[in-house]
């Protein structure tokens, strides 16, 4: 595995292979990676003839008082993880990628409207700008995203659709703990007593699922049910809990059919998101007989 921190290093290499006919994978973190993340570089490396993992503490994507200074960073302990399954591992610093004079954005509208946007303005345009230039240096042929940035994927591949980027996104399913807590860089924030109080997302989530499967339509009473059960947490202060369509993420005020059930909940002080897909159960046609 090769490690480049240059973006005219990175199109050398990539233009070279690409030449051959090789086909590329593109997997954009964060870093500090866990299971989560190397689950969508397994899937690289099987759809693909090389796999190129960005890491990049995007510093566009964090308001003013949120954790961008904090954030954990490890390149080689990242490096390590990621050895057998990616071939280029970019490493940009934001000098390299926001050079002084850089002034441009991609919005997609009406994220700061919903869900996550709401309480971290600005978050998903911080998102789309650097994935749309990685796409733009890449020019991958696949792009892989987890499903437990629900919101985040469905920005990406509006922009995609949108701005006609000839790449194809997927989205892979949520990679959890034992317990059932969702694998997050953040994780790490919480303190022993926080760890084990944060399987309530995950707890919540497996209870909305079976008053979906036993019949309950009404998404207030879900949420209510919810707000109470996650309330007896003391450590937990719920950000939201929405009910809403699973392609568009438009709310749902009745499920009709499956729908995403989206939670984002502060553990201490560290915010955690999740998600689950609620399943309506089809009616049994009968025959008449
Ligand atoms: P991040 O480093 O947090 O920006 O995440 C990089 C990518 O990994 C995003 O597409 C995330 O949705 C994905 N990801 C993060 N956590 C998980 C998880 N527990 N399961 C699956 N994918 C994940």
């Amino acid at each position: 595995m090769k490690i480049v921190k240059k973006i005219s290093l990175l199109r050398k290499d990539l233009t070279l292979l690409r030449r051959k006919g090789g086909r590329i994978g593109f997997v954009p973190t964060m870093g500090y990676l866990h299971e989560g993340h190397l689950s969508l570089v397994r899937q690289a490396k099987k759809d693909n003839d090389i796999v190129v993992v960005s890491i990049f503490v995007n510093p566009l994507q964090f308001a003013p008082n949120e954790d961008f200074r904090h954030y954990p960073r490890d390149l080689k302990r990242d490096a390590k993880l990621l050895k057998g399954f990616c071939d280029i591992l970019f490493a940009p610093s934001s000098d390299e990628l926001y050079r002084k004079d850089f002034c441009s954005s991609v919005e997609v509208k009406g994220t700061d409207e919903a869900l996550c946007g709401l309480s971290r303005k600005g978050h998903f345009t911080g998102v789309s700008t650097v994935v749309a230039k990685l796409f733009n240096i890449v020019l991958a042929d696949n792009a892989y995203f987890g499903r437990k940035d629900a919101q985040q994927a469905a920005v990406i591949k509006k922009m995609v659709s949108d701005l006609d980027f000839p790449v194809k996104v997927h989205v892979l399913p949520i990679v959890r703990e034992k317990d059932g807590l969702a694998m997050s860089s953040r994780n790490t924030y919480l303190t022993i007593e926080e760890r084990r109080q944060a399987v309530v997302l995950f707890q919540a989530l497996r209870s909305a699922e079976r008053m979906a499967a036993g019949g309950i339509r009404d998404s207030a009473k879900i949420r209510q049910a919810l707000e109470d059960f996650i309330g007896h947490t003391p450590s937990a202060r719920i950000d939201y809990i929405e009910i809403a369509d699973a392609r568009t993420l438009a709310p749902l005020a009745r499920i009709e059919k499956d729908a995403l059930l989206l939670l984002a909940v502060y553990i201490g002080k560290t915010r955690l998101i999740d998600n689950t897909l609620l399943k309506v159960k089809k009616l049994a046609v009968t025959s008449g007989y």
